[in-house]
């Protein structure tokens, strides 16, 4: 079978240029075609010799991903994907005061489980391909007609459970002859899955990296995350402390509000207590509220209790704008279906 373009980092395809006989930097001139010109036909890359055309097209395709539904609510769309077998998955853009972001899927469902979250309700399929990840992006641009400035991989799937496409999804995202968004305007996040934690910190890719952490103990976690029966409490703050060391940024860890289940003083406490001296931010996430019903979002007064708390205690601490509630764009509400 062919292998999508859209899923080739410049390097891997710098290698397939090499071991055809050509030279490496035949990647670069085809990358720039790809993304800079956004030309995705073979044979208008002019500067190409014929004969390397035709072996492009005889080793690769450059198939696309389809938008089936676009839904729009205040500074928000959400964008509706049929894959090319028919699965579904979803991506969100979110329009702020600083520019536009996009939060992309990365597997077909998810097998994490969390209780609160709607993708988990549904099971893995199956993990998403680089260029179905990459492709999300070049259609929400090319349907907006503007450049997305920043990237969150915190739609539907963990990231982590498919780490060797979301590198690669990095790489060409952040190449500067591919779409060239900032490494510092990449975020991947992770219900903690603590191996891939540990290769992530030795890749020196300078993207962020958020923790859903979501309780500050293991009795509070391991009632709404299963993750936290393989990785407990204590295990993913130490390697999110490694992390930190060896990559020297700070980590955001994001904590959703439910009402009565993790949002007491006492958690406000225990939460302080376990991140003190570590150099994080914590995003207080207003819980969205799910077909699941099994739980409620916390009041104003307990989210801002919660906040003054951590405050209180030296933690940096904000809590996260809600977008696309009315459309079910909001986190934790994508699934693969558009109903
Ligand atoms: N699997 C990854 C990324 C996807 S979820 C992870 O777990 O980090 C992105 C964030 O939204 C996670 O922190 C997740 O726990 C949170 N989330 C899930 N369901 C939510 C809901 N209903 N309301 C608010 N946040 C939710």
């Amino acid at each position: 079978m062919k292998n999508n373009i859209f899923g080739y980092t410049r390097e891997k395809l710098a290698n397939y240029f090499v071991s055809i006989g050509e030279k490496a930097f035949k990647a670069t001139q085809v990358f720039e075609w790809l993304y800079i010109h956004k030309e995705k036909d073979f044979r208008k890359f002019s500067n190409i010799k014929k004969d390397i055309i035709e072996k492009l097209q005889k080793d690769f395709n450059n198939d696309f991903i389809k938008i089936e539904k676009v839904l729009e609510g205040v500074d928000v769309k959400k964008f509706l994907f049929r894959l090319l077998d028919g699965e579904k998955i979803e991506a969100v853009l979110m329009e702020h005061n600083y520019g536009l972001s996009v939060c992309v899927s990365s597997q077909v469902g998810c097998n994490m489980g969390c209780r609160f979250c709607e993708s988990g309700r549904l099971k893995k399929v199956r993990n998403l391909d680089t260029y179905e990840i990459v492709e999300q992006i070049l259609l929400i641009e090319n349907y907006i007609n503007k450049k997305i400035n920043s990237i969150v991989v915190m739609g539907i799937g963990e990231p982590f459970d498919n780490y060797d496409n979301i590198i690669d999804f990095i790489k060409i995202i952040n190449d500067a002859k591919g779409l060239a968004i900032g490494s510092r305007h990449i975020t991947v996040s992770t219900c903690g899955l603590v191996p891939k934690i540990e290769d992530f910190s030795n890749l020196n890719l300078q993207v962020n990296l958020a923790l859903s952490l979501h309780g500050a103990t293991d009795e509070v976690r391991n009632k709404i995350m299963p993750v936290n029966k393989v990785y407990n409490v204590d295990t993913v703050i130490d390697s999110i402390k490694k992390y930190i060391t060896k990559t020297n940024r700070r980590v955001t860890i994001e904590y959703v509000m439910l009402n009565m289940v993790n949002d007491y003083a006492d958690d406000a406490l225990a939460l302080a207590k376990l991140l003190k001296g570590m150099n994080v931010y914590v995003n207080l996430i207003p819980y969205n509220e799910t077909k699941a019903q099994e739980f409620k979002k916390s009041s104003k007064e307990r989210i801002t209790n919660f906040y003054n708390i951590l405050k209180s205690k030296g933690i940096n601490v904000t809590v996260r704008r809600e977008f696309g509630g009315n459309i079910k764009a909001a986190c934790g509400q994508l699934r693969s279906e558009s109903d």
